[in-house]
């Protein structure tokens, strides 16, 4: 095994525990700020507003318009707000979407943010940010996008739909995955993803049936930090590729595509590198994709690509696409060999 690798920790600052939203005020002094900006979207308005009220006179506005993806018109309209606001910093309370939106003012303006996260997508912890305009979809990395400060409060997550905390957990699940064989990978990346993984693995099954759990709450909000740690930290390859098409092109819901394909892509990968991915098949039981697959059942995750409302002329397009332009992956890619993967996700087959 080599042990050449390079390792750089993020610089940011991880607050976690129950009720630890109440040191947000504390944590605007400590950036040096005092004209917080509260952002969200229009469905979590009324927890932003109590935020707002939480932080009082350090809040100077707040912007209820996130929406996925990113759109550049909205973080314009955002971006009037803060500088008709003054605000000197951004309080993010929501998923992958608010999370969104505070970065893409953080990259046009360099203010500080403070992430709540109350999904397990895992944006808080990367300094990517991807925003749409014109239909298209971009992707840009810096240093300026990775949130400075991160308040995980598990009591702020009991509200999130079963239905959604399963895909969002599996969308999290998939950053690890990837993680496991990264080309970029090192010893610290591949025990976050493998710790965050059995985080999951012991949590999800059990939020189904009891979604108010704190302390469970609390294991997968910890899985959803080291799973977005990692997908900050090292490369991803053909998983998260083709979710980025199929979002990207056929506009399918995030959470939801990553839960589909995840079985699918890592049997794929597994074939080259069963090695890599063993810590997989040991969490998960029996083979990597078929593992993965049963524990995506049992959890009620939708399963088929069909019911995302794509059509099979679709998946021709989508292999093309997903094809198209060369990137590394641990096991080569050829369009046949995609298009046969995305039938068998358009199926909803359990892979061997
Ligand atoms: P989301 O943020 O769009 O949330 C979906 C809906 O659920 C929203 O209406 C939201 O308000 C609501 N919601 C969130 N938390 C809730 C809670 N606890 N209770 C009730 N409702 C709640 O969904 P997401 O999957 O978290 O994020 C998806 C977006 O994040 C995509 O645009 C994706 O590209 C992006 N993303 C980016 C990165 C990155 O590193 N740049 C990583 C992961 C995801």
């Amino acid at each position: 095994m080599s042990r050449n690798f390079l390792y750089s920790g993020s610089p940011a600052h991880i607050v976690f525990g129950e009720g630890r939203i109440a040191a947000v005020g504390e944590w605007v002094e400590k950036l040096n700020c005092g004209k917080a900006l509260v952002l969200s979207t229009p469905h979590q308005k009324a927890d932003a507003e109590a935020l707002a009220a939480r932080l009082g006179p350090l809040c100077v506005g707040l912007f209820a318009g996130a929406v996925m993806h990113t759109p550049v018109d909205v973080t314009e309209a955002a971006m009037a707000v803060v500088k008709q606001t003054g605000a000197d910093c951004v309080v993010s309370l929501g998923g992958g979407s608010t999370t969104g939106l505070g970065k893409a003012i953080a990259y046009r303006t360099d203010l500080p943010q403070i992430v709540i996260p109350t999904t397990y997508a895992g944006s808080e912890a990367t300094p990517i940010l991807g925003q749409t305009e014109g239909g298209r979809k971009m992707t840009v990395r810096d240093a300026k996008i990775l949130p400075e400060v991160v308040i995980y409060d598990a009591s702020l997550t009991t509200g999130l739909p079963v239905a959604m905390s399963v895909t969002s957990g599996l969308n999290a699940m998939a950053h690890a995955v990837e993680a496991l064989y990264a080309q970029d990978r090192n010893p610290i990346s591949s025990l976050m993803a493998a710790e965050g993984l059995r985080a999951f693995k012991a949590s999800l099954p059990k939020i189904v049936g009891s979604p108010t759990d704190i302390p469970l709450r609390a294991d997968a909000l910890y899985g959803a930090w080291l799973c977005g740690t990692v997908l900050g930290a090292v490369g991803m390859a053909l998983h998260h590729k083709i979710c980025h098409t199929l979002g990207g092109t056929f506009d399918t819901p995030h959470a939801e595509t990553h839960a589909i394909m995840l079985p699918h892509t890592a049997a794929y990968n597994a074939v080259s590198v069963p090695d890599l991915l063993a810590p997989v098949a040991d969490i998960f039981g029996g083979s990597v994709g078929g593992g993965l697959w049963d524990f995506a059942k049992g959890i009620g995750a939708p399963l088929a690509l069909k019911d995302l409302g794509l059509s099979e002329a679709d998946l021709d397009r989508a292999a093309e696409i997903a094809t198209e332009n060369p990137y590394w992956n641990p096991r080569p890619i050829d369009r046949p060999s995609i298009r046969a993967l995305l039938q068998d996700a358009f199926e909803g087959r359990r892979p061997a």
